[in-house]
């Protein structure tokens, strides 16, 4: 018999989990039926018309939700050439191949190579022109700020000698004053973006029905694509009507600083003809504001200088009027705002264009969002829980990486390093926690992100006793942040938590949390997600 959302289910065998209501599991059995949770209890009696899973001594958790990501380019990273490798030579096999295998495709696509496997960050066309050369090869850098070309791509863009350096974006080059193929943040990709085929909306379709089935195996019912243009909302919504939507999607469309006054309306269309269409699964509620860059290539906004640029205090993308304006405007719109803010200056903006906003947000119940968090200045923290900012973090951030080495502390020096992703201050602090993964920019996996934050350490331990251990959290805090928390920022007030009424998303561990110790949480890690269920139906 088909399974549909009709049907009933009784989970039995294992323990059940609702952090955000008990402070440990229990052992204890769950009915769902018509896509609800019906009852909890031990020993409930079996209907004739149900189903029984087993749960085996694992775990029945609310599913998982992502707060923040990028599931359609994760996708598509996944049809283009394969450049997330360890050295230059098998970036460059795996686009040679790639060309080989595809014999039709007009351009070369790749995303996610690691920019610090040349030195300065500075890739040469050249090396690509040796495996590639009578097609336009474009790779994205594991930051999507930064593009690496061959020679053919750059002469398709018009990239030449004689092109004035942009204001707003950096073309490195060599000695002679052509453009050697490395070009970083939006003045300078532009014009290659100009001339690239738009995305074929099939294989967009194929990106997220392969992104969302992902989604499905790491235990998520929701996720939030954090970096919508209206293209992509019209791929997610071909994809919803072709049934290649595996769990819910929210929208988050972006707001650009240059041109916000008419995307206010053309948002607001556009989050119409999506509700219009009526696809349960897709919603577009949401716009997001880039307010700055990243540390660790200096264009984070900070209230003090960066140490090794004494002049330099970063980069925001937003005149701050402008921002309180454009916060204001989509508010009264009736959007939730998204804000990507990392440095401690971007924050304090980001808290003041939402506290000047407080009176309509707290009318529309819009639940602002500030996302990263990377170094919040102390004066800030209180004002999380003040104005109803929900703080999403991406937990798995939270452990030194060569970036930080290399790049990040000596940028802001010990005091500013030890403030960072300050998620066991905020969350004691009764500020509302989501996660989020940043995929594909980072996994993807919640469980490895739990199992982050608790012990604020690499997958090999290190270092022992955690990366900044003031700031660990507890793994209640932690898996209630990866359900409740996201589902409070995704407005789902019946979800993520595992009680009569509930919408029936759920996640099967195939361990028992009730044994999992200090010492034993990083092994979450590698736990198997054992299934997914979105309204009782198993995904
Ligand atoms: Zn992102």
């Amino acid at each position: 018999m088909p399974r549909n959302a009709t049907s009933a289910t009784l989970f039995t065998g294992g323990k059940l989990w609702s952090p955000a209501e008990w402070a440990a599991p229990r052992a204890a059995d769950l009915l769902v039926r018509n896509g609800r949770i019906v009852a909890l209890g031990t020993d409930l009696a079996q209907p004739a018309d149900a189903d029984v899973v087993d749960l085996a001594g694992g775990t029945l958790l609310p599913a998982f939700a992502d707060g923040h990501a990028h599931p359609l380019q994760a996708g598509l990273e996944a049809l283009f050439a394969p450049v997330r490798g360890e050295s230059i030579e098998s970036i460059l096999t795996g686009v040679r191949e790639w060309a080989t295998e595809h014999p039709d495709a007009e351009w070369i696509y790749g995303g996610g190579f690691d920019l610090t496997l040349a030195s300065g960050g500075v890739f040469d066309s050249h090396w690509l022109d040796a495996v590639v050369a009578d097609r336009p090869v474009v790779l994205h850098a594991m930051d999507y700020h930064t593009l690496w070309c061959n020679s053919e791509a750059l002469r398709r863009a018009g990239l030449n000698s004689d092109t004035p350096e942009p204001a707003d974006g950096d073309i490195v080059r060599r000695p002679d004053g052509s453009p050697i193929g490395t070009l970083r943040e939006w003045g300078a990709t532009d014009p290659v973006f100009a001339v690239m085929p738009e995305q074929d909306p099939e294989q967009q379709v194929r990106a997220i029905d392969r992104a969302t089935k992902l989604c499905a195996a790491a235990g998520l019912t929701w996720i939030q694509d954090a970096w919508v243009d209206p293209a992509d909302a019209h791929a997610y919504v071909a994809a919803a009507a072709r049934g290649a939507l595996n769990i819910r999607v929210n929208l988050a469309l972006r707001v650009d600083p240059a041109t916000w006054r008419v995307q206010v309306p053309n948002f607001t269309g556009l989050r119409q003809h999506v509700d219009d269409i009526g696809y349960p699964r897709l919603t577009a509620r949401t716009v997001k504001f880039f307010v700055d860059g990243v540390i660790e290539s200096g264009t984070a906004a900070m209230l003090e200088p960066y140490l090794d640029c004494a002049h330099s205090r970063g980069l925001p993308n937003w005149q701050q009027g402008e921002l309180v304006a454009a916060v204001a405007a989509f508010s009264a719109a009736g959007f939730q705002a998204h804000l990507h803010a990392i440095g401690d200056a971007a924050i304090r903006s980001a808290l003041d264009a939402v506290e000047a906003s407080a009176d309509v947000i707290a009318r529309g119940d819009l639940r602002p969002v500030i996302a990263h968090l990377q170094v919040i200045d102390p004066a800030d923290l209180g004002r999380f829980s003040e104005l109803g900012v929900i703080a999403c973090f991406q937990p798995l951030w939270a452990q030194p990486d060569s970036t930080q080495e290399v790049l990040t502390t000596p940028r802001i020096g010990p005091e500013r390093a030890a403030l960072q992703y300050p998620m066991g201050t905020l969350s004691t602090a009764g500020a509302l926690l989501s996660f989020g993964s940043d995929w594909p920019v980072t996994d993807l996996a919640p469980l490895a992100g739990i199992a982050t934050a608790v012990t604020r350490q690499t997958p090999a331990g290190e270092p022992e006793g955690g990366w900044y251990p003031h700031e660990r959290m507890d793994l209640r805090a932690a898996l209630r942040a990866y359900t409740r928390g996201t589902a409070a920022l995704g407005f789902r007030d019946d979800a993520g938590l595992l009680e009569p009424g509930s919408v029936a998303d759920l996640v099967w561990l195939g361990v028992d949390l009730t044994t999992s110790t200090a010492a034993t949480v990083g092994q979450l890690r590698e736990s198997p997600v054992l299934g997914t269920w979105l309204a009782g139906e198993r995904i």
